[in-house]
């Protein structure tokens, strides 16, 4: 049954008439005072997860379905790779820095060996993947290209159909009502994973460092479950955070790729200072400095503003609204009904300001923006929030002078140091000779 293949999930009605030629698995285990859940490797203390009925349930996992100790989980193995024609229909090229990442990943795929491209926002580094993913179909490998973010996988999802236009794509994520069926090439949430068993020959995390995969260890534990024991694990990311990178830096191949595939520089982030930013949003007095921003910003490029929190956000969005009546304003957080919507019309420059919280940091590429993060010194802009918003600005097009401007009160060591890690990209880049000066 070909939607068993490479999968682990509930053993329902639906598939035990045919159950013998199948795997099964408990979707507990006993371990004495705990029990751990098979589906997402939580141990969990049995007091706490006991049911009137004498079983045990994984609140760990609830949100893919409840699993229970009375349950079990069902599996059948993939079938044997067969080579088959496969079509890449790609015109671009790609420059020698990206090519030369492109044949080490090629090379890591034969060899069945782990491999990180540490690539800055904007390098390119889909289209690094082409070749090694057709290489990996061809053979009669099994592909997933997996994100921790939403947003992510809808952007992708596209691409890779342009560029594999023979190919059925499933595109799998929390929420999609789309019913699940067999595909060689996977593109899905970290989640997702978790409904996959020994299932691909090469697998690849994009934003590796992004929420929630960074510090789940039910989603590494997804990664480890869903690859074949003989497979290629890719990871990519432009801010690989230091633990991570010492986690791998002796078992992986690592590229780095420090330039843009357009071989400008990256934008520096402006430091600009700004007293109390956050009662005067809130209050919507002495908001002159950001006005005038805007004003200056908006003239050229359609403007990105970043805010810390909803609540912010919401007062902030009406205070411009009524000091710029001309300009079109729109806003959008992560339980937005509109979001898809309002995201894909800012893409076909709907707006001219948009107001966001962090969910668009990573994954989005809009043309011609410039971006202002409204307090830049809350914590909840980190380094790597901060290197991947001032990694908007100046994606792709003509040079449209784009900025990116911090909008602070104090300094924190997080702007400090995405500072110092474009910078030092930069200065990479040039030493390497891949970018022209502007
Ligand atoms: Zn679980």
């Amino acid at each position: 049954m070909e939607e068993l293949w490479g999968r682990r999930v509930l053993l329902t009605k639906q598939f035990s008439a045919v159950l013998d030629a199948y795997q099964t698995f408990p979707a507990m285990i006993d371990q004495g005072a705990y029990m751990r859940c098979t589906r997402c490797n939580t141990e969990l203390l049995k007091t706490a997860i006991l049911l009137p009925s004498g079983f045990y349930y994984c609140p760990s996992c609830i949100q893919m379905g409840r699993i229970d100790s009375s349950l079990q989980l069902i599996h059948q193995a993939e079938p044997a790779n067969q080579t088959r024609e496969v079509f890449l229909d790609w015109q671009g090229t790609l420059t020698p820095a990206q090519e030369e990442i492109s044949i080490a990943l090629c090379h890591s795929l034969a060899q069945k060996k782990p491999h990180l491209i540490h690539a800055v926002t904007g390098a390119g580094k889909t289209e690094i993947l082409f070749e090694a993913i057709y290489r990996a179909l061809k053979k009669g490998g099994r592909v997933a290209l997996a994100s921790p973010r939403v947003d992510v996988c809808l952007e992708l999802y596209p691409r890779l159909q342009e560029v594999f236009p023979k190919e059925t794509i499933a595109l799998l994520y929390g929420g999609n009502e789309q019913k699940y069926t067999y595909t060689s090439l996977v593109i899905c949430t970290t989640h997702q994973l978790l409904h996959f068993y020994h299932a691909f020959d090469f697998l690849i995390v994009d934003e590796v460092d992004s929420f929630p995969f960074q510090g789940d260890k039910k989603l590494a534990y997804a990664v480890s479950q869903a690859t074949k024991e003989d497979s290629c694990l890719t990871y990519l990311t432009a801010t690989p955070p230091q633990a991570l990178l010492k986690e791998i830096q002796a078992s992986f191949i690592i590229s780095q790729l420090p330039a843009r595939f357009h071989r400008r520089p990256l934008p520096e982030p402006e430091f600009i200072w700004w007293n109390h930013w956050a009662a005067h949003s809130k209050k919507g007095t002495h908001l002159g400095k950001l006005y005038q921003l805007i004003d200056q910003l908006s003239q050229k490029n359609h403007v990105l503003l970043f805010c810390p929190s909803i609540h912010l956000m919401d007062c902030l969005f009406q205070h411009v609204q009524k000091h710029f009546p001309d300009l079109q304003v729109e806003k959008v957080h992560a339980d937005d009904d509109q979001r898809k919507e309002k995201v894909t019309k800012m893409r076909q420059h709907h707006y001219q300001l948009f107001l966001c919280t962090t969910i668009l940091e990573r994954g989005v590429t809009f043309e011609n923006v410039s971006v202002i993060i409204l307090g830049a010194n809350h914590p909840v802009f980190t380094k790597a929030t901060l290197v991947q918003i001032s990694g908007r600005v100046d994606r792709k097009g003509a040079y449209n002078f784009g900025r990116v401007c911090f909008l602070y009160d104090e300094q924190t060591v997080a702007m400090k140091l995405a500072l110092k890690e474009i910078k030092l990209n930069n200065q990479l880049a040039r030493k390497r000779g891949l970018v022209d000066e502007l």
